[in-house]
């Protein structure tokens, strides 16, 4: 249950709230919040006089449910998300590994009007000897870049620790596969106005994608991006499975703006346009493509990273599609 309630609503009121079990309870611009999952059908009759609105739920999709908004429109950065006649291209390397590799890639993508980088500084890992990322010096980098192209920066957090440090950064904060369930991480994001852009866990089923999705807007932060990178099956000629159902799945239950990635799913690069045209026709919110000036000497993800050229081919293919099914491509 959702309930509005006015923002005069007393303080001995909101701790009742917060007894009878709901436990995430946020002031708003214009109201106070509260969220429980208790399945109850009535509203407490101590709130009715502070009530503005209340919406019932029997399952524990509530703020990213179509009944509570229809769809949520965010932005990443100068850019929005969410918009039914626009689709977002984000691209970028896997990791920010130069001053020289970072601007190559950003100059790429401003000579092809795509407004959103992505590149990680913290990575995580699976093996602990391999790359990590650069860190607070990409960081800087990012923000160099920022202030330079004015392109939009995603960029990822690996733990709580350094939630602040990518916030100075960033324009949207990409929480990783690995790090999904993570309550620091969800809890920090929650209190921040930032765009936050969760990553599908690869053995996260749905429901639990979009429960750490209600984490973060139950803490007060409205702006999430769902992005769904494959998944994990009996399959292993493909690194992951990319679960177009489950897209189909989140575009009919949730409110939140949809990105896929198909290259954390596929995890070569061979088939990335394909999964691209699909994920397009079906008209998701955003493509999310890794694309690096020399991928086979990428550290991080090398073999499903595209180059500078196949990136201008597939934006320019992805263009004519979006066009056909009327998004303009942003
Ligand atoms: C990434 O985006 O580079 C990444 C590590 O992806 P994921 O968290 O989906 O594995
Ligand atoms: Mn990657």
């Amino acid at each position: 249950m959702i309930l509005q309630l006015k923002k005069s609503t007393p303080e001995e009121t909101i701790n009742r709230l917060k007894k009878d079990h709901f436990a995430r309870i946020v002031t708003k611009q214009d109201h106070i919040q509260a969220v429980t999952t208790k399945s109850t059908e009535c509203v407490p009759e101590y709130v009715e006089n502070y009530l503005i609105k209340s919406w019932h739920f029997d399952t524990d999709i509530q703020l990213a449910s179509k009944s509570f908004e229809e769809k949520r429109v965010t932005s990443i950065g100068t850019v929005e998300i969410g918009n039914p006649n626009t689709m977002n291209f984000i691209a970028g390397p896997c990791s920010v590994e130069s001053e020289e590799q970072i601007f190559t890639v950003a100059h790429s993508l401003v000579k092809l009007g795509i407004r959103s980088l992505r590149a990680g500084c913290y990575k995580p890992r699976t093996s602990p000897y391999s790359f990590m990322g650069m860190g607070k010096d990409g960081l800087k980098l990012l923000d160099q870049v920022r202030k330079e192209t004015n392109l939009n920066i995603v960029t990822e957090v690996r733990d709580a620790t350094h939630v602040d440090d990518v916030l100075d950064v960033a324009d949207v904060v990409q929480i990783g596969a690995k790090s999904m369930y993570d309550h620091g991480i969800l809890n920090a994001c929650g209190t921040t106005d930032k765009t936050v852009m969760i990553k599908r866990g690869f053995g996260t089923t749905l429901k639990e994608f979009v429960q750490a999705a209600e984490f973060v807007l139950s803490a007060g932060n409205s702006n999430v991006i769902l992005c769904e990178r494959g998944i994990r099956t009996f399959e292993t000629e493909t690194r992951f499975t990319l679960d177009l159902c489950g897209v189909a799945f989140l575009k009919e239950n949730c409110n939140l703006p949809i990105v896929v990635d198909p290259s954390h799913a596929l995890g070569f690069r061979y088939g990335i346009s394909d999964l691209s045209k699909a994920a397009t026709a079906m008209g998701v919110d955003g493509l999310l493509i890794e694309a690096h000036p020399e991928p086979d000497k990428a550290l991080s993800d090398s073999a499903q990273q595209i180059d500078l050229q196949q990136l201008s081919k597939l934006h320019s293919e992805i263009n004519q599609l979006g066009l056909a099914v009327k998004l303009k491509l942003i």
